[in-house]
């Protein structure tokens, strides 16, 4: 038998701009609501000002770390209803949220390196789980494989190469797909996350599991990608952002 997750109340706090066309969203965390960095909650807007068929709830992945005050979520602010109207809601209104679910969250044995590995709005849980790692001071061995078309794109970008020097078991490679189109400099990694890349970082990964997130496309690519570099099921976990 399984048991529904638990529903409550919660208030938007503010919205801030985390990359073009890209919007976070801090909410109150509600008393007693815990959640382990990686989960996702399901969001209901109460009484919106528009609707359209796809209805007034989504699923989001929680961006913030457990430590943090509020909670937060970040989503591509594309032109559907449900992002127009919590586009626009004023700070205080309140959204039901249901949760938390998922079990896209750090492995226990410390020993075994982490590989992320995100497709743009796929940061999501891994900026959740970074940021833990950083304020708990775990001791996990982290690599975040951060692929995007250009560092215009990429949420929490600037935070997660700044949280390299809070956190020396931490390492990020970020990838641009297609900097042609960017007015940024970039002298990061460019192009798809391939096994190559894989291999020159993770000389050293001690039985790397490996957690990817992003929208389904993404994750169905660098599934395929590192299973012909060789990488068994059982080391793999994760996540389609159904929905993109
Ligand atoms: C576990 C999980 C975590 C997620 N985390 C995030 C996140 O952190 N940030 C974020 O931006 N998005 C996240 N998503 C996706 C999010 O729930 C929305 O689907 C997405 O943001 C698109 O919403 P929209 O309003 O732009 O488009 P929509 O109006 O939802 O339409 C998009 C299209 O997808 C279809 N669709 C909608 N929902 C589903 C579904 N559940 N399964 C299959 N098809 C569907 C619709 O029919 C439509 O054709 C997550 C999804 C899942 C399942």
């Amino acid at each position: 038998m399984t048991t529904a997750s638990p529903v409550t109340l919660s208030k938007l706090v503010s919205r801030h701009e985390v990359a073009e066309r890209t919007t976070a969203f801090r909410f109150e965390k509600p008393l007693n609501w815990t959640f382990k960095a990686g989960q996702y909650l399901d969001m209901t807007l109460l009484d919106p000002s528009e609707t359209d068929a796809e209805g007034n709830s989504r699923t989001f992945s929680i961006a913030s770390a457990p430590l943090e005050e509020t909670l937060m979520v970040a989503t591509r602010m594309r032109n559907t209803a449900f992002k127009r109207a919590l586009n626009t809601m004023p700070p205080g209104s309140a959204v039901k949220i249901q949760g938390p679910s998922g079990s896209l969250t750090l492995h226990n044995d410390v020993k075994r390196t982490a590989v992320f590995l995100a497709g743009g709005i796929g940061i999501t849980p891994f900026r959740s789980i970074v940021c833990r790692a950083a304020k708990e001071k775990l001791p996990h061995r982290i690599f975040l494989f951060y692929s995007n078309r250009r560092p215009e794109d990429a949420p929490f970008l600037d935070e997660m190469q700044a949280l390299e020097t809070e956190n020396p078991n931490y390492k990020l490679v970020a990838s641009m797909t297609e900097m042609a189109k960017s007015h940024q400099s970039w002298d990061g990694e460019i192009g798809l996350i391939d096994r190559e890349m894989l291999l020159r970082y993770l000389k050293d990964a001690v039985s790397p599991i490996y957690y990817i997130a992003g929208p389904p496309e993404m994750v169905k690519a660098l599934r395929t990608m590192i299973h012909g570099a060789g990488v068994d099921d059982d080391n793999i976990r994760a996540e389609e952002f159904a929905g993109y």
